[in-house]
């Protein structure tokens, strides 16, 4: 998987760094640890990163979509695969025999790089992601639900092999059935072998003379799967979920890829959610922001009556403890935060009018303590407005 620290972080680089300075960054960073000169246990770990940022902030495309939403959007539309494929590493005429010896074989993990699309031996098969959109009810209530995965299999009339049934595929003589052809080349850093994809067979290490007419030679096909996803309580935005084994099929004797179900929570209409908490806004109205009162406020979990206090301010936030999203894997809950909108009367009937104008007859006058003793102006006015509420 991609690494998840800041690309530019990683390149030791400012965001508005020019394409030249980014070149400069990575020319530095990747001969430093370069693996075959730099020993250290995490040499190799911290090429792959350093040039997985280098690809990224290289393609303008991809660094635009970084830009804008972080990891995010580039895990979100291109595999590692497609990082690397069509990443700019031409500059590097040094670094070049490295960097197509390091991605085209010597690592794990990297089958795209450097044209080749398919490693010796029997391939892994491709991890998938799928992209599933869920209410914020359900993120809080966890669900279960049914997907369909579109995904390679095995061609059943070949077992995968994708030589004609009756017939099978011949070991690859350039390669010797290594997939793979090694050369040796001197750079400026010394003697490095390069390792390549075998043109003759594409990294198969086999060639097929009669391709299977039910597949045409690729030993896949495209199936439509129904998986079973259970999202947990609390699922939040880019919550990944790893189905094990249920990526595309691996070739014959290969395991298969694994299925990542990334989670995407819609946006809720009352609702907006602040990590595990809820804010919610509850208009009032100004009688009962004056003189208190209860209000129905919905959670995610059920209405919830709330006290109002007189006297209470608009756009004040009261917190109603425990009503918010259940933390993932947790056992307690966020709050609901209810920040209080006090609705100001557009239409005033004649009576309501009056009312209101003799109680502003009487906020001037210095004798008014208020609503004590007996039905005050503020009972008249609550009574006034009750139904307007
Ligand atoms: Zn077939
Ligand atoms: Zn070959």
């Amino acid at each position: 998987m991609s690494t998840t620290r800041d690309y530019y972080e990683i390149l030791g680089i400012s965001k508005d760094a020019t394409e030249s300075e980014i070149k400069k960054a990575y020319r530095k960073l990747a001969m430093q640890y370069h693996p075959d000169k730099n020993k250290e246990e995490d040499a190799e770990a911290k090429f792959k990163e350093i040039s997985e940022a280098y690809a990224v902030l290289s393609d303008t495309e991809k660094r635009e979509q970084y830009d804008r939403f972080g990891h995010a959007g580039i895990d979100g539309r291109y595999s590692q695969e497609d990082i690397f494929r069509g990443a700019d590493f031409g500059g590097f005429d040094d670094l070049g025999d490295i960097l197509g010896g390091i991605f085209g074989g010597g690592f794990g993990g990297f089958g795209g790089f450097g044209g080749g699309q398919r490693r010796q031996g029997p391939m892994r098969g491709s991890d998938l992601r799928y992209d599933l959109g869920i209410t914020l009810e359900a993120a809080a209530d966890g669900v279960e639900t049914t997907i369909n995965v579109p995904r390679a299999e095995n061609c059943g009339s070949c077992d995968g092999t994708g030589a004609k049934a009756g017939t099978s595929p011949k070991t690859c003589s350039t390669c010797r059935g290594s997939g793979q052809v090694t050369q040796a080349r001197n750079t400026p850093f010394g003697r490095f072998m390069s390792t390549t994809t075998c043109n003759a067979c594409h990294g198969r290490g086999q060639i097929i003379e009669e391709p299977c007419p039910a597949c045409k030679g690729t030993g896949k096909m495209k199936k439509v799967r129904k998986i079973s996803v259970k999202v947990p309580k609390g699922a939040d935005n880019g919550l990944r979920l790893k189905i094990r084994g249920e990526g595309e099929e691996g070739s014959p004797g290969a395991p298969s890829g694994d299925l990542y179900v990334v989670i995407h929570v819609e946006p809720h209409d009352k609702f907006q959610r602040v990590g595990d908490d809820i804010l919610y806004e509850q208009p009032i109205s100004f009688t009962m922001a004056a003189l208190g009162g209860n209000v129905m406020v919905p959670t995610l979990h059920g209405n919830v009556k709330m006290n109002i206090k007189p006297g209470t301010q608009t756009h004040s936030i009261l917190r109603l403890k425990g009503k918010g999203m259940p933390h993932l894997h947790g056992h307690s809950h966020g709050d609901q935060l209810v920040k209080i909108i006090v609705k100001t009367p557009t239409k005033l009937t004649g009576e309501q009018k009056e009312l209101l104008e003799k109680y502003q007859e009487l906020e001037g006058s210095p004798d008014v303590k208020g609503p004590k003793g007996g039905k005050g102006i503020f009972e008249k006015v609550k009574g006034a407005f009750e139904a307007g509420i």
